[in-house]
């Protein structure tokens, strides 16, 4: 049992414990014997955030390529790098991603990349909870096709190692997979009772081709071939038809919005807003760090903020509430997680955040600071599933973790 005490909670200060891994009494006065007591006083509670889309391994990239044209980055700088990987540098790079998450206030994240086995035994050994995806592309070899579905059904039948993590299915796109991949990848993702993560409308030539390949925008096609449901999370979601709006209302698909991501490689503004107010699922996620280049939700909190007025021409779009809930509880909820509210019987995911820190001084709305001003330097503290994973803003082990990410970068970039 943890004890936190004279804890900063919506307004006014109170005591909350937990009991196992979740928040089991929130109320003044608290005494439980046996209790481990945290003194919090002048620090905050607030759930921790769900990065919903991510490839935390191309952490390595960062800084690699900036300012070149979108094929010009993957073919020279990107792809040729990648070749490069294998399981131990993998698993190097997802701990030093990981521990960015944690620093930043990151408890759970939903993951598409390669050596994916390595970022499943990372995220177990910190301690923070994901789904990471096995990620499927055969338009360029078509007899990539059946390897891909039968490593996908292999990822799957093997137990995960802990509670903490689950696993998905990842088509890369429409523009990367074939049919028979995508509903092969959902009919396994329905047998299994778990997600299909993909990208979708990125850019508009994306669409474009897609229109022209099959005769409907991306949206539309993966509706016709019976792949949307709740259990269906769509990266971008960026250039949609009216008619893929209703769609996606329709068959409750969960969409990440990437607004950093977007602007930086220039693929357009999602229309926030109007997803709000259609009453679309809306997540929040970084993308890898290679188009961020960060994956800190503070910083995207506050791109999807500004990305939102601008896109809506309207200061009363994209609020502060709304935006901070795609940050936490909306991704937990799509993800099936009962976290991302401070709450009695909600699992204790959470951050605490020094409010004598400079950005979140004056503490008029602290959720509007979070978006606007916070520095990441506010969180003192992270636990995730009832355990501290970062205290005093330190993680255990986070010098070697920095060392042979150092190490594993050094290797992989050099020509
Ligand atoms: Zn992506």
């Amino acid at each position: 049992m943890i004890l936190l005490k004279n804890v900063y909670l919506n307004g006014q200060t109170t005591d909350i414990l937990i009991k196992q891994n979740r928040f089991f009494q929130i109320k003044n006065n608290i005494s439980a014997e046996n209790a481990e007591i945290l003194d919090c006083t002048n620090k905050a509670i607030l759930p921790s955030f769900c990065n919903m889309h991510t490839h935390s391994a191309m952490m390595f990239l960062r800084g690699i390529g900036e300012d070149l044209e979108l094929m010009d980055w993957l073919e020279k700088e990107i792809w040729p790098r990648e070749d490069k990987l294998n399981d131990e540098y993998v698993y190097h790079i997802s701990k030093f991603s990981v521990l960015e998450m944690i620093k930043t206030g990151t408890t759970m994240f939903l993951d598409m990349y390669f050596h994916i086995g390595e970022t499943i035994k990372a995220v177990d050994e910190m301690g923070i909870r994901a789904v990471i995806t096995y990620v499927g592309m055969d338009m360029f070899d078509k007899n990539e096709t059946k390897r891909r579905i039968k490593n996908a059904e292999d990822f799957l039948s093997i137990p995960t190692p802990c509670h903490r993590v689950m696993k998905g299915l990842s088509p890369h796109a429409v523009y990367t997979a074939s049919e028979e991949l995508i509903k092969a990848f959902k009919k396994m993702t329905l047998e299994n009772d778990t997600f299909l993560h993909t990208h979708v409308c990125e850019t508009q030539k994306e669409v474009d081709d897609c229109i022209q390949k099959y005769g409907v925008p991306p949206v539309q096609l993966l509706s016709d071939w019976g792949i949307l449901d709740q259990k269906t999370i769509l990266a971008h979601a960026v250039h949609l038809k009216d008619d893929e709006i209703n769609i996606l209302k329709q068959s409750q698909s969960v969409v990440v919005h990437n607004p950093a991501s977007n602007l930086k490689l220039n693929s357009g503004q999602m229309p926030l807003q109007r997803y709000l107010d259609a009453g679309i699922k809306v997540t929040l996620g970084t993308d890898s760090a290679s188009s961020n280049n960060s994956l800190s939700m503070i910083d995207e909190m506050k791109i999807a903020a500004l990305s939102g007025k601008n896109q809506a021409n309207s200061s009363t779009s994209a609020k502060v509430q709304d935006i901070f809930d795609m940050a936490t509880i909306n991704g937990f909820e799509a993800l099936g997680v009962q976290a991302g509210k401070i709450k009695e019987g909600y699992l204790a995911d959470f951050i605490l955040v020094d409010l004598n820190n400079y950005s979140l001084l004056p503490n008029v709305n602290l959720i509007s600071n979070m978006v606007y001003s916070a520095n990441p330097s506010c969180i003192t503290d992270v636990f995730c599933d009832g355990k501290c994973v970062m205290k005093n803003a330190y993680v255990k082990g986070e010098e070697e973790i920095i060392s042979n990410f150092k190490k594993t970068c050094h290797e992989l970039l050099k020509e």
